[in-house]
């Protein structure tokens, strides 16, 4: 793999501009952004070796996530609305977590599915959930399947080629399997409408090689030979977050501000942000192209 990358990692065009804002913790990567398809992505992945992945070496960025308990507390927020998201889609299915961490998630899942295993290169967090009585493979080939679905949260911006990941997991895919993939959205409000400079500078870190456009998921997701029912715009973190931001300079405001995230309130702000493009993540719900 050139870990110098020129063209669009998506599209190919070269039409490449380096975006102004840096990484939060690296001086020498650059962020650039494609002008074809919106997609954004660090001009050099030569950071990214296997013992960045399986040692888990990119948590030592994570000073705050100490093991699993602080991993799981930490999460619990998020996972707790994905579960509630996919809940209805996975009764009596047979369930892969892709990128399933120290397995929270699966934990929600298991009673309602048929099976559920995961896939986490990261050797601490694999053993942790294999403890737990799971089956937990280190890479995708390790998993045999077929799955009737297949959940990829915050995952393929992790990945230096996430469009050769989207074929693989297709292969795990039973007949009128769904794979479920949700990432960052390039145009979180945060960054693309209040322009916050504490964002900013908070946005792009290393651990993301990619950062999504709707046009450039979809592009990754055609690419892979597939096909999306449709990408949606969701909120991982609603309008507290986002006033806490306006006001600190900095996220938490979810947990310190919760009482302004009143069901109908998150549900009209979400709505909004989607339909300017500006939700903070982009969910694609795709099946295998039709023959
Ligand atoms: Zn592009």
């Amino acid at each position: 793999m050139d870990l110098n990358n020129k063209n669009c990692l998506i599209c190919e065009s070269s039409e490449i501009d380096e975006r102004l804002q840096k990484l939060r913790d690296s001086n020498s990567i650059s962020v650039l952004s494609c002008r074809s398809c919106g997609h954004s992505f660090l001009n050099s992945f030569g950071h990214i070796n296997d013992a960045y992945f399986e040692r888990g070496q990119f948590l030592l960025n994570k000073d705050y996530i100490d093991g699993v308990e602080d991993r799981r507390r930490h999460y619990e927020y998020e996972n707790q609305n994905r579960f509630e998201r996919i809940g209805p889609l996975i009764i009596n299915k047979d369930v892969l977590d892709f990128g399933c961490g120290v397995g929270s998630l699966m934990e929600k899942i298991k009673p309602l599915a048929k099976t559920v295993e995961g896939v986490e290169p990261t050797d601490p967090f694999r053993e942790h959930v294999q403890s737990q009585g799971y089956a937990c493979h280190a890479a995708i080939d390790d998993a045999i399947g077929p799955y009737d679905f297949i959940s990829v949260f915050h995952v393929l911006e992790h990945i230096p080629d996430p469009i050769a990941v989207l074929r693989d997991l297709s292969g795990k895919l039973s007949p009128n399997g769904l794979l479920y993939v949700e990432v960052p959205n390039v145009n979180d409000a945060l960054v693309s409408l209040y322009d916050i400079e504490a964002c900013l500078s908070f946005n792009f870190f290393k651990d993301h090689l990619h950062y999504f456009s709707r046009h450039s998921l979809g592009l990754a997701i055609a690419k892979a030979g597939l096909k999306a029912a449709g990408i949606s715009g969701h909120n991982r973190f609603g309008l507290a977050n986002h006033m806490y931001w306006l006001r600190y300079g900095k996220p938490g405001g979810h947990l310190e501000w919760s009482f302004l995230e009143t069901p109908s309130l998150a549900r009209e702000y979400a709505r909004a942000l989607a339909a300017m493009d500006i939700s903070d993540s982009l969910v694609a719900q795709i099946r295998l192209a039709e023959k």
